[in-house]
């Protein structure tokens, strides 16, 4: 039965984009890139219990790159680190898909894994001149896979 299940998730994996799966941009926990890597930020970060935190210089929408949990493991609180520095330290690239790619596209970008399992969901707003692209949220490994096996996974 659970098999199934599985194989029926991967096949529809072709029928499901990413905008089907997304974390909406207005329910990530992120950060501006002119933090201060206090005692407090640190606290909230750690307390956020996610593993990478996009960082966005001005307006949330723009990402310009990745903060990892572990990258903070050198990082003093009583030194009040600005997050700039650490980013331009680890230079974490940032990967970006358009809304309308298909599940079974991502999964097979995020096994070529060269920019990490996560990406960050594209629009392209159709104005009177150039295309302007719009982040509207992100999407990680954990996102398809939950989505193929039908299923939540419960985060330890
Ligand atoms: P983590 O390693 O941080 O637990 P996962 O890749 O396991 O992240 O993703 C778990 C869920 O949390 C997914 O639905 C993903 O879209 C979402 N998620 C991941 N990072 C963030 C974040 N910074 N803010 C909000 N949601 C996030």
């Amino acid at each position: 039965k659970e098999e199934v299940n599985i194989i029926s998730g991967a096949l529809d994996l072709r029928k499901k984009t990413v905008k089907d799966v997304m974390t909406k941009l207005k329910d990530c926990y992120m950060l501006p890139i002119n933090s201060i890597l206090d005692f407090e930020t640190m606290t909230e970060i750690v307390k956020s219990g996610y593993s990478r935190i996009p960082v966005y210089e001005g307006q949330r929408g723009n990402i310009v790159t990745v903060l990892f949990i572990k990258d903070l493991a050198f990082v003093d609180p009583d030194d009040n680190t600005p997050l700039r520095t650490l980013c331009q330290y680890y230079q974490n690239p940032c990967n970006f898909v358009f809304e309308d790619v298909t599940l079974d596209v991502m999964l097979k970008q995020f096994k070529e894994g060269h920019k990490g399992h996560m990406a960050f969901v594209q629009r392209i707003e159709e104005g009177d001149g150039d295309p302007v692209y719009e982040t509207v949220g992100l999407v990680t490994l954990e996102d398809v896979i939950e989505e193929m096996i039908q299923a939540e996974i419960v985060d330890e």
